[in-house]
């Protein structure tokens, strides 16, 4: 199998308008997407994940680099690169007056997909919209435009789905449904690339994740390694509500939590719990209960993108 995705020195500059200067949204990327994962494209508001996407999706030209999809360079393949990608944009884009139905259809027509290979009623009952397929689609509610979306995004099987934030700003059975979507796809051999905001998801969902700021890639690691990047534990002391903060090992930082508890972070690599408890001890502090806290995705991000 090919890589599903490879980038190389991608560049977007946006022209200046009226008062607002020019904008350099991607300044030199490099990144490599391999077949069969589900990758995730992580980054503050502003990073440049969606104008990254857009070009992919062949929406947005780029100033300068190279985008392959599927071994296919965008430049010299145009017609097959693009049918190896389905893309489900940011914005709720769509046209009132089509059904779910006449939507998909005329999707189809676009990616040049033969009657006999459509696969619309499928689609419409994978998303479950097969009690609206017929009505307008001004009339659907926002959850069932971005379910429609998706299946825009499915019409021409595509090798790659793109999902760009996804779920934002929608209900949790609607975001249960589309992962559970987006995991038999790519359970079936679906390579998947999704941006979103909610870290957690990201963590459960992507095997892999890059995390883009001012328009260039700061990490790309698999989940896991990722996550054991920061040195950073948590222990979290019920000290039954006493007092200053003990005198600490150097490294460790005490922080008391809104509920009374007081946390201490401390590097692994250079402490160990025993010094830290040993330490609160010494200090007459009693300790009537322990928990351990790793470092979750959200920290590393935080880290990662600070300015
Ligand atoms: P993200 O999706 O990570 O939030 P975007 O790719 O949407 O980031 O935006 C990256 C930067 O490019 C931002 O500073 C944004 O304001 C700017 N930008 C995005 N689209 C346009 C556009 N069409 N014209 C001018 N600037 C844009
Ligand atoms: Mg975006």
């Amino acid at each position: 199998m090919p890589d599903a995705i490879q980038i190389s020195g991608l560049r977007k500059t946006y022209a200046a308008q009226g008062n607002a200067p020019a904008k350099d949204a991607l300044k030199g990327v490099d990144l490599t997407i391999r077949a069969g994962s589900i990758f995730g494209l992580l980054g503050p508001n502003g990073a440049g994940k969606s104008t990254m996407i857009n070009i992919l999706a062949g929406l947005v030209n780029k100033t300068a680099g190279k985008v392959s999809i599927w071994g296919f360079d965008q430049d010299v393949n145009p017609r097959q690169s693009r049918a190896a990608i389905g893309v489900m944009p940011q914005e709720l884009n769509m046209d009132p007056f089509f059904s779910p139905r006449a939507s998909l259809e005329v999707q189809a027509g676009l990616y040049g997909v033969p009657k006999s290979e459509r696969w619309t009623d499928e689609l419409l009952e994978l998303v479950g919209l097969t009690a609206q397929a017929n009505s307008y689609a001004r009339s659907l509610s926002g959850g069932m435009k971005r379910r429609l979306l998706l299946a825009k995004a499915l019409v021409h099987r595509p090798h790659i789905l793109v999902l760009d934030e996804p779920t934002a700003g929608v209900d949790i059975t609607l975001r249960e449904m589309l992962w559970k979507n987006v995991r038999r796809l790519n359970e079936q051999g679906m390579t998947i690339i999704l941006t979103t905001h909610y870290l957690e998801e990201a963590e459960q969902m992507c095997d892999e994740i890059a995390i883009i700021n001012h328009g260039q890639v700061v990490v790309r690691q698999s989940t896991q390694d990722l996550l054991s990047r920061t040195d950073g534990k948590t222990l979290v002391l019920d000290t039954g509500g006493a007092v200053p903060h003990p005198p600490l090992p150097a490294g460790a930082r005490p922080e008391t939590r809104p509920d009374g508890r007081l946390a201490i972070t401390y590097p692994p690599s250079r402490l160990r719990a025993d010094q830290i408890l040993d330490a609160v001890r010494a200090a007459g502090v009693p300790i009537l209960d322990v928990a351990a806290e790793q470092p979750d995705l959200e920290d590393v991000f935080v880290e990662l993108t600070r300015d």
